[in-house]
């Protein structure tokens, strides 16, 4: 059966050019749940030309005016929850009683922080040497953003990091989600009109990254870039923004590094809960656990009992803990790097094997390896599945190699009883946030969350006030008194 297509949304309305389409399959049951058009440079174009005509309003709408839309939107996705999180389950797979109504009630809350933190955004007054002056310095939005978004929380990761922050500043928007998940993006999207956005305000052009969102970044009327993806895709992007001002939010596989007095029960439930939550299919995923040799097999064995008790199913099964990961080549991806592992000599402890009759290929098993070699790819490259990698060092020394052994510098985790120690260790870790006895992927969006320089995860905060600061620039006005007295 034919599935409705999604329409993009350009300068208020719903745009519903003749384009080829994509169908959309639930990684649930493979069926088609589905399909979008695929935009063109010219529906690009369309999509900036609206945003540069809303820019000048958006700007120079009251802030409370902006905040009291901002809470009018978060009512309204409130409003629609259990549909939202019903076609979010569907084309995502995550399990719809619990981590899609999450992610919606993340979408609400950004909105809401969103329009309680920027009618306090602060504006200074600087000194300066002439007398006669006085000198304000404020914040401005940047004018027209491409946002060019993943689909590991395709509304959440949207709405935290740019959305909500976006619309609250007086930006105007053209947003590219990706192409997966683009049909509940099209939902939020007109959910978000409905409630009274102004038009072009937010443009949705949906379509195949490489066309749309390069379209997007590349056009000249699009002021600054904001970009949530993988290290590869966003060196791509920084090269086609070049010149724009660029938040680049890219991949991670932080360490997290269990010390020999670590709680190894609270370790081992903190760390199961980073590794197969959303399927493992967070930017700061429990990603490879370094653990000193006297306690990594203990505590392996620790992770894998709470492998046992998570379900993998079907996402609308209430049983289910566990979704499918989001797309089949994913799967193999992860299945591939725990393979190789374990003939490098590692050991399953857990999962691993497909899931008998799965309706499709997407279902890993919550898996613990340990003892991964160290040159492992499920050590040193993102993994972005429901996998616990248990990598054993014996001193100082090695952990400190064993650290530098991946690129990437987002999040990471330190589980020690000693706060003296654990506290240096984690300021010397190259990462944007460190987590003391906690999972790698605990976060708020009020706490700022970016990559490392010199690291594979971009730059730039999000989250709350710092994804405000990030999506204004500063505007310094000079005022002249009469006197100088
Ligand atoms: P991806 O890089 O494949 O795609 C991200 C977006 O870029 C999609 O919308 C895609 O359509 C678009 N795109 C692809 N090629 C493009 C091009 N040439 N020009 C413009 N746009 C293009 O990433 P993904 O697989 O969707 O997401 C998973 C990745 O995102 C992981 O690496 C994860 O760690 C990362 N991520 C990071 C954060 C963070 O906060 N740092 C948060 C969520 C996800």
């Amino acid at each position: 059966m034919s599935q409705p297509v999604a329409p993009m949304f350009i300068d208020g309305k719903e745009h519903t050019p003749d384009r080829p389409t994509r169908v959309l399959r639930s990684p649930g049951d493979g069926t088609e749940c589905g399909a979008i058009r695929l935009g063109t440079t010219e529906d690009v174009d369309l999509a900036v030309r609206a945003a540069r005509a809303a820019a000048p309003g958006l700007r120079t709408t009251p802030v409370f005016e902006r905040a009291d839309l901002c809470r009018r939107l978060a009512d309204a996705v409130a409003a629609n929850r259990t549909d939202l999180a019903r076609r979010l389950s569907t084309e995502h797979g995550k399990p719809f009683h619990t981590e899609a109504h999450g992610e919606i009630d993340a979408v609400v809350n950004a909105f809401r922080d969103a329009a309680d933190q920027v009618v306090s955004m602060r504006t200074e007054s600087i000194a300066v040497r002439d007398p006669a002056k006085r000198v304000a310095v404020t914040r401005r939005p940047r004018g027209v953003y491409a946002v060019v978004t993943p689909w590991n929380f395709p509304l959440a990761v949207a709405s935290i990091y740019y959305l909500a922050p976006g619309l609250a500043t007086g930006n105007a928007l053209v947003w590219t989600p990706a192409p997966s998940v683009a049909g509940v993006a099209a939902e939020l999207t007109a959910i978000l009109h409905d409630a009274g956005l102004p038009a072009g305000a937010l443009n949705l052009v949906t379509g195949e990254g490489p066309v749309v969102g390069n379209a997007a970044i590349r056009h000249p009327g699009v002021d600054a870039v904001a970009f949530t993806g993988s290290t590869a895709t966003g060196h791509r992007i920084a090269e086609a923004a070049v010149g724009k001002p660029l938040q680049l939010e890219l991949g991670g596989n932080g360490p997290t590094i269990v010390l020999p007095d670590a709680d190894l029960d609270l370790a081992a439930r903190a760390i199961a809960g980073g590794c197969f939550a959303n399927a493992g299919q967070i930017c700061t995923s429990t990603e490879r656990i370094l653990a000193h040799r006297d306690i990594a097999t203990p505590l392996a064995e620790r992770i894998a009992e709470h492998a046992a008790a998570v379900v993998l199913g079907d996402p609308f099964d209430p049983a289910t803990t566990m979704g499918p990961v989001h797309t089949a080549d994913l799967a193999a991806k992860v299945r591939g790097q725990v393979e190789a592992a374990v003939a490098g000599g590692g050991r399953l402890v857990a999962g691993g094997t497909a899931l008998p009759d799965a309706p499709t290929p997407n279902y890993v098993p919550a898996t613990v390896v340990d003892g991964v070699p160290h040159d492992a790819e499920l050590h040193v490259a993102e993994t972005f599945g429901p996998v616990a990698p248990v990598v054993h060092f014996a001193d100082d020394a090695e952990l400190r190699s064993l650290v530098h052994r991946s690129d990437f510098g987002l999040s990471g985790a330190v589980f020690s009883a000693d706060i003296e120690r654990a506290i240096p260790l984690a300021e010397s870790l190259p990462c944007g946030i460190v987590n003391l006895n906690e999972a790698s992927s605990y976060w708020e969006p009020n706490i700022p969350a970016g990559g490392v320089s010199g690291t594979g995860s971009g730059y730039g905060r999000t989250g709350g006030p710092w994804s405000l600061e990030e999506m204004t620039e500063q505007q310094a006005i000079v005022i002249t008194t009469r006197s100088g007295d």
